[in-house]
């Protein structure tokens, strides 16, 4: 196992001496590194009057403002915005450096030159997903893919992976962060990892094929395809009796989906199973991991890298910092990062523990974690759903009800207006995949209670399918990420029953 399992120097240090290190780093990184050669960052300092030496503690970093996504959006004005957060080094400014100096007697012209392209030049890029956006690519440098293959190697520590382990990588296979960490988390940790590149690439049957021949010790893919595969392993009885861990991320995972694909496990033969998430996103360049628990017992949160970066959970109406144990929006700045580079990044993600520095109960790691559920505010964006019978409803809660309940397996939620007439009112439709022999009955009217007391809305109509019907109707295979929610509405129909309760998200 690795000696650099996760941040050696770091581990097992108080909260203050933490933050003390993080201060340091950020402002070595932000005078040496961002403000000399990010575009955005040197105007927005000098517009604020800010320097590297303003930021004497973690507490300062309230003077800068947020990035959000909106900031990374084209504008007629600026039809390459992101560029301007990309760190274009300055030849001159870079042959001052003390280090550089050094490096020349040292080693050279050709090492300095080198170690320039090594941290400077991209050559890898990662890129968010945005269903209603245009995506927004992220450049690596080589710098960042060895800081990607670390974050990597971290997240398999953290998880609990084995050398001896093969593992099933089904995320899908594009420029996205979580294929790309799981490829070079395993090569970097050192453990067999076949890629199939997830439906798209190789449909439900090439999953199955790979179950098959490999007998995984550990599967790592999106919670609502990794359970696609196993529902459809178990209709065709394939054996999974290797399998010990399931690796989740891509999606948040509510506890429901847990306890199915456990299920579903040990239904293929698994004798034991953990199941584990982990959370990242494209502007972080990372992502962090649950370590395994027993069963029952609630999950351990996800273990952050302070020596890479500084988590933030912050009031997303104040924007203040919460004290730690609180909810609220996680803000994320790096620490060591090239290529494209975002401060105080606001994720639109909930997290509703909180951060705690406490020694995680479960592997005893003493570093910081984000602790509870998460929800994200852009499910909620993409769809108006407070149009629906002018109720607003949250669209994380939604998923929370029907993830978690009993005798569901696969769902969608279907938008459409009445008779397909554009001036007709809006209709709710959920589509469900029953399972343990349920009876219809009795499942529709647990459904319908559980959607009235917690979401309060009432579908219009509740339609069963099999398995293969539910799989068309999410797109796997098809979609880059199954369709748990879709508006058939058509786009020039005529707002109903507005709701007077409309809010954007903080
Ligand atoms: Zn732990």
């Amino acid at each position: 196992m690795s000696t650099k399992l996760l941040t050696t120097n770091w581990q097992r240090l108080p909260e203050a001496t933490v933050r003390a290190l993080q201060a340091d780093k950020l402002r070595r990184w932000l005078r040496d590194t961002v403000l000399p050669f990010s575009a955005h960052y040197r105007e927005l300092f000098r517009q604020l009057k800010l320097t590297a030496d303003d930021f004497r503690s973690l507490d300062d970093l309230r003077r800068l403002p947020f990035t959000s996504k909106a900031d990374l959006l084209n504008t007629p004005d600026n039809p390459a915005k992101v560029r301007d957060f990309l760190l274009v080094p300055d030849r001159n400014v870079l042959s001052r450096r003390p280090s550089t100096i050094l490096r020349a007697l040292l080693h050279g012209r050709k090492a300095v030159a080198d170690g320039f392209e090594n941290e400077f030049r991209p050559i890898f890029l990662t890129s968010t997903t945005g269903r209603s956006a245009d995506p927004v690519p992220f450049l690596y440098t080589n710098h960042d893919l060895a800081n990607l293959q670390l974050a990597g190697e971290r997240v398999f520590g953290v998880c609990g992976a084995r050398r001896e382990d093969k593992l099933l990588n089904m995320f899908p296979y594009a420029p996205h962060l979580a294929f790309w960490l799981t490829h070079y988390g395993g090569t970097s940790f050192g453990v067999f990892t076949a890629s199939t590149g997830g439906g798209k690439v190789m449909g439900t049957e090439g999953q199955l094929r790979f179950l098959r021949k490999i007998r995984p010790d550990v599967l790592i893919g999106m919670p609502t395809f990794v359970y696609h595969v196993l529902h459809q392993a178990a209709e065709e009885g394939v054996r999974c009796e290797n399998l010990r861990r399931i690796v989740l991320g891509g999606e948040k995972v509510p506890d429901g989906m847990r306890l199915k694909l456990r299920n579903l496990a040990l239904e293929l033969g698994a004798r034991e199973l953990d199941v584990v998430t982990t959370y990242g996103f494209t502007e972080a360049k990372m992502a962090f991991a649950e370590c395994p628990v027993p069963v029952d017992e609630t999950p351990s949160g996800y273990h952050l890298y302070p020596d890479l970066g500084v988590v933030e959970v912050v009031d997303p109406k104040t924007g203040e910092p919460v004290p730690n144990g609180q909810p609220g929006e996680i803000v994320f700045t790096p620490l060591d990062s090239r290529g494209t580079v975002v401060l105080r990044y606001r994720t639109g993600d909930y997290i509703d523990g909180g951060l705690t520095y406490e020694a995680c109960p479960h592997c005893g790691r003493q570093v910081p974690r984000l602790v509870g559920k998460i929800s994200r505010s852009s499910a909620f964006k993409e769809v108006q759903l407070d149009k629906i019978k002018g109720t607003l409803v949250d669209f994380n809660e939604l998923e929370h009800v029907l993830d978690d309940a009993p005798n569901v397996g696969a769902w969608q939620i279907e938008l459409r207006k009445l008779h397909d007439d554009p001036l007709e009112v809006d209709e709710l439709v959920l589509h469900v995949q029953k399972i343990n022999g349920a009876d219809d009955d009795h499942l529709i009217h647990d459904l319908r209670a559980r959607l009235t007391t917690r979401c309060e809305i009432s579908p219009n109509r509740i339609e069963f399918h099999n398995a293969e019907k539910m799989r068309d109707l999410q797109g796997v295979g098809v979609q880059l990420k199954e369709q748990k929610l879709v508006d058939h509405r058509p786009k020039n129909s005529v707002p109903v029953a507005a709701s007077p309760l409309r809010k954007e998200p903080a």
